[in-house]
């Protein structure tokens, strides 16, 4: 059990911002030999087949054990373990999901995911277009997306999340977590630093777009995040506290975001540019690096963009903004050809809604201007980019591009294109005005 999450499980919850938000979730374990409840869990719950799914390493380190205990339990299971693509990695594609609705009988009535991101999200899916109900058994603590609903899938070599389904229920083993290995540890930590800009450019889309933003979840994923930080020595060392707070942590923030229903409190610029680095690796089929590794470089960067702010007064701000000139439509659509090839006109579409949502850029500019001390607060409240870095290092994560093999070029063209992954206002649409 974690106090810090169960007051939310199963709730439906009528928020000052405007929302009803709901939780699906019902149960959450967080302890040593979270492994051996699962089956008291798919009893009382009254289901009675499973369908258990893992890759080659994880179904060794926890599929064998789970699998005997579901069984002792006379809970009949059935197996997938997901195989590598041409490129040697489990990834969330084509392939893997075809194999995955292949290894499932029709009348398996659950599956479970035993692994990390990746996993989860091939099981995320095909759980949600078969109607099954999933839970999750993480097995290392690499990312926040466990208790969320989107589910990145790679189809014909293109990024793109599908909305799917939140876990019924998560069982996160701490003996488990403490076995991952030191990167995805690293990883996890990576991907919480990042709510540090998120929140940042959810602030600045509130005040300087009017859009809706939700104090509850934008509290919560804060939280989360503060939870990590106040616990770096124990998550470097893997002691059963250090595993339980950065889980703690993940599912946090997971649990904001299907709070509001999509991913604005929990990723920003920093992911936007991780998302970047990771279409032009699949581009030119190179090696996937960990998420959290890349958002963990990415948010030092942003938090540097943060930081160049704080220094700018409101007078310069306003002469820079009058003296700026802020790209029209027919140029960003050319920027977005020449920076992202044959996805281009999904990216132009994402940018460009056909319902609106294009921005009057004078009236944004003298909006900035106007609420120049409101911008700065936001600034102030991100972290520095050395402390970012130091609490990075803390846990042996990458700190700097070089360190990930994220090449100058690639650095350069995602601070300058980053921005149109996704239709958001964030630090690097901001600069680009001032
Ligand atoms: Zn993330
Ligand atoms: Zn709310």
């Amino acid at each position: 059990m974690s106090e810090v999450l169960d007051t939310w499980l199963g709730r439906t919850i009528d928020c000052a911002c405007g929302q009803k938000h709901e939780v699906p979730i019902r149960r959450i374990v967080i302890e040593r030999d979270a492994l051996g409840q699962v089956a008291g869990y798919v009893k009382e719950a009254g289901y009675r087949e499973v369908t258990l799914v893992a890759d080659e390493k994880t179904y060794q380190a926890a599929g064998v054990k789970l699998r005997g205990l579901l069984e002792d339990a006379q809970v009949k299971v059935s197996i997938s373990v997901i195989r590598e693509n041409a490129m040697g990695e489990v990834a969330a594609d084509e392939e893997a999901i075809v194999q995955l609705l292949l290894d499932t009988p029709l009348s398996s009535e659950v599956l479970i995911a035993v692994g990390a991101g990746t996993l989860h999200d091939i099981v995320r899916f095909v759980g949600h277009r078969t109607k099954r109900p999933f839970f999750s058994v993480p097995t290392a603590p690499s990312v926040d997306g466990f208790a969320s609903v989107g589910a990145p899938l790679i189809v014909r070599g293109f990024k793109t999340t599908i909305p799917a389904s939140s876990p019924e229920a998560i069982f996160a083993d701490l003996a488990l977590l403490a076995e991952a290995p030191q990167a995805m540890i690293a990883a996890g930590l990576g991907d919480m630093l990042g709510k540090h800009t998120s929140l940042a450019d959810w602030s600045l889309g509130r005040v300087l777009l009017d859009e809706h933003y939700c104090e509850l979840s934008a509290q919560l994923t804060l939280e989360a995040v503060e939870l990590c930080t106040a616990h770096l020595d124990e998550i470097a060392q893997r002691t059963d506290l250090g595993m339980l707070k950065l889980m703690e942590g993940l599912l946090l923030s997971g649990l904001s975001m299907l709070l509001v229903g999509h991913s604005r409190p929990a990723s920003g610029a920093e992911h936007h540019l991780s998302h970047y680095w990771e279409m032009v690796l699949l581009q030119q089929r190179r090696r996937a690096l960990l998420h959290g590794a890349k958002v963990g470089v990415a948010t030092v960067m942003m938090a540097q963009r943060y930081a160049s702010l704080r220094d700018i007064t409101a007078a310069e701000a306003a002469t820079r903004l009058a003296q700026s000139q802020a790209p029209s439509r027919e140029a960003d659509a050319e920027r977005i050809r020449g920076a992202y090839g044959a996805m281009a006109e999904q990216v132009i579409a994402e940018n460009f809604p056909a319902d609106g949502g294009v921005v009057d850029s004078e009236a944004l500019k003298a909006r900035i201007a106007s609420r120049w001390g409101d911008v700065q607060a936001i600034a102030r409240a991100v972290p520095a980019p050395e402390q970012l870095a130091a609490w990075l290092g803390d846990v042996q994560g990458p700190v700097a591009p070089e360190q990930l093999g994220v090449e100058p070029e690639l650095v350069e063209a995602s601070l300058r294109d980053a921005l149109f992954v996704r239709n958001r206002f964030t630090v690097l649409r901001l600069l680009r005005l001032l």
